[in-house]
């Protein structure tokens, strides 16, 4: 059995590190899909001589692939975006706890736990549609659910894990009742079934075919940065809100990772998880992603970041507001919003 789990793993181009190797590796369950990050992992390839294996796969995959493998597991490093899928690996125990006083000097108390960090974040930004409404008409996520929006919103399905996790901070700040009648009330203004993911929605809005959507704050950098001249015309039609500056903040979501418990180049994960803390790496969640550095002294050059401006983000620690996505995606299933 051990023979067979062996040979797989080196069919699957994984190695293990072991059996007297000589070259350094990693082992990185990569969920993350921005093809852009191939700069990240060279960077730390150079930098420590310490190569990358890389499997990549959706975070639910990922993570269970983790523990069907158990001891066995070759992974070093699970790397995801959103809170919610950290939150996922750390309710199946796959996480170890890792102290470390470069990676907690480096990055804000409420982006990390003692089992896995964030390096970069992104907001989940209302985008309308200037012909058809005004940045007054949707100050906050709850003003979604006022009934002058009728058929107005497009949306990802309710249950994605970006408007999960939104949901659950709802949740936090509103309790479950209130935000289980603001999600029937956006479900009643949808101009359409939830589907796609953000950038679908953004163009749905520039489009005309509804009015106001809420998305990733990246995807809509992205698309102000096009190489398509439609596309970044397309950005033009479009206004954005910060939501909830009033209040609680804009809610904000997170890329990071943790060190994986069976890991077996522990000491290559740590230097990995601590790369993605350096300047070098932070600068590149920007430059590379359109995703904010945590680390607040990092310099970066996006013309895109700079032209979003400044906001007030919700400052509620993530691992309370992934508390709350069970209870967000009952809910949202009772009130119609998948
Ligand atoms: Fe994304």
């Amino acid at each position: 059995m051990k023979r067979i789990t062996w040979l797989l793993a080196t069919l699957l181009g994984i190695a293990a590190g072991t059996a007297g190797a000589q070259e350094k590796v990693l082992n990185l369950y990569s969920a993350r899909h921005y093809q852009a990050d191939e700069q990240l992992y060279n960077g730390f390839t150079q930098k420590t001589g310490i190569r990358i294996n890389r499997i990549e796969g959706k975070s639910n995959e990922l993570i269970e692939r983790i523990r069907n493998e158990g001891a066995n597991s070759p992974a070093d490093v699970l790397l995801t975006a959103d809170a919610a899928s950290l939150a996922v690996a750390d309710s199946w125990d796959i996480f170890a706890p890792l102290r470390s006083e470069f990676l907690e000097k480096r990055i804000p108390a409420h982006l990390r736990t003692d089992k896995w960090f964030a390096f970069a974040v992104r907001a989940r930004m209302i985008i309308f549609n200037k012909r058809k409404l005004k940045a007054e008409d949707v100050p906050t996520y709850q003003s979604l659910a006022d009934p002058k929006l009728k058929g107005q919103i497009c949306s990802i399905p309710g249950g994605h894990i970006y408007n999960l996790t939104l949901v659950a901070s709802l949740v936090a700040h509103d309790g479950e009742a209130k935000t289980e009648e603001w999600a029937r009330g956006v479900a009643g203004n949808l101009a359409r079934n939830p589907r796609g993911g953000d950038t679908d929605q953004i163009k749905s809005v520039a489009s005309g075919e509804c009015a106001v959507a809420v998305s990733n704050s990246y995807y809509l950098a992205r698309l102000m940065a096009s190489d398509k001249v439609e596309e970044r015309n397309m950005v033009k039609r479009l206004g954005i809100v910060w939501p909830n500056q009033g209040g609680s903040g804009t809610h904000i979501n997170v890329s990071g990772a943790g060190l994986v418990k069976m890991a077996k180049n522990r000491e290559s994960a740590i230097r990995f998880l601590e790369y993605l803390a350096s300047d070098e790496a932070q600068r590149y969640f920007p430059e590379g992603n359109n995703e904010w550095p945590v680390v607040s002294t990092v310099k970066f050059s996006n013309e895109e970041l700079q032209e979003l401006g400044t906001f007030k983000a919700d400052q509620t620690p993530l691992p309370n507001i992934a508390k709350q996505l069970a209870v967000a995606q009952k809910l949202l299933d009772r009130a119609g919003y998948r």
